[in-house]
């Protein structure tokens, strides 16, 4: 018998995604059967609710891998849900899901922490390939990124505790919103056009995602400084871009 070839082919067999969980809270059944079925079948654990307040117990219960969340929910709001498991969860992925445009600037206004948002109806290839893109940021945050702490006109981030501090206060910063200030962290005084920013923190090239950089930028500041409407250390260079205070 060859040991070998059977372990070689499980390892195949295996789905790329093998026993990540997802926690899904959606009261649209249809949806929520589709999402779920596509998702098991890439391999993923999927927990659904229809249900706000049960959403909410269940995301403060365990560490997610991803949290994908609609917003118009039975009992407890999308938005509500979102900025209560920033609160003891800070790094878990949340995707919210949002089913008009009127709402879609709601979640761009609000500082609720979400990593991405996806608009109603969307295709399940498009829902697949933001879920696959936001894990993948948060696998490259956690994986082959260099660790070392970074301490630059008093802002420390450690890459590998995921704390970020300004002036020797920690400061809580969502996955994309660490993984922003980092990138300018490390070079200051360099100035990035926004698409450059998009490429590298949100790995798309995507022109219709520029305005959720400006949308992140505005949130990080008003985390990080004392004034967000003169900001010191993100600083916006006109007509061109961003740069951090060297
Ligand atoms: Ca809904």
């Amino acid at each position: 018998m060859n040991f070998l070839s059977a372990t070689d082919s499980h390892t195949v067999m295996t789905p790329e995604h093998h026993n990540k969980s997802i926690l899904l809270v959606e009261d649209e059944q249809e949806i929520a059967d589709i999402v779920t079925l596509h998702l098991s079948d890439l391999g993923f654990d999927v927990t659904h609710t229809t249900d706000g307040v049960q959403g909410l117990t269940l995301a403060l219960q365990k560490s997610w891998d991803l949290i994908l969340l609609d917003l118009t929910l039975p009992r407890l709001d999308g938005l509500d849900i979102c900025k209560q498991v920033r609160e003891s969860h800070p790094t878990t992925p949340i995707i919210l899901v949002s089913a008009r445009s009127g709402e879609e600037e709601r979640v761009l206004g609000l500082d609720v922490g979400a990593d991405d948002y996806i608009t109603k109806p969307f295709s399940i290839d498009e829902l697949i390939a933001r879920v696959k893109a936001v894990l993948r940021r948060v696998d490259a945050m956690q994986g082959v990124v260099p660790t070392d702490v970074v301490s630059v006109n008093g802002i420390v981030l450690d890459p590998v505790r995921h704390t970020a501090s300004v002036a020797g206060q920690s400061v809580n910063l969502t996955a994309r919103e660490f993984e922003l200030l980092l990138h300018f962290a490390r070079y200051p005084g360099q100035v990035f056009k926004r698409s450059e920013i998009l490429e590298k923190v949100w790995g798309t090239c995507h022109d219709g995602y520029l305005h959720t950089v400006n949308s992140h930028i505005n949130r990080l500041r008003s985390k990080i400084e004392k004034d967000p409407a003169k900001p010191v250390y993100i600083q916006t260079v006109w007509g061109i871009g961003y740069k951090f205070a060297n």
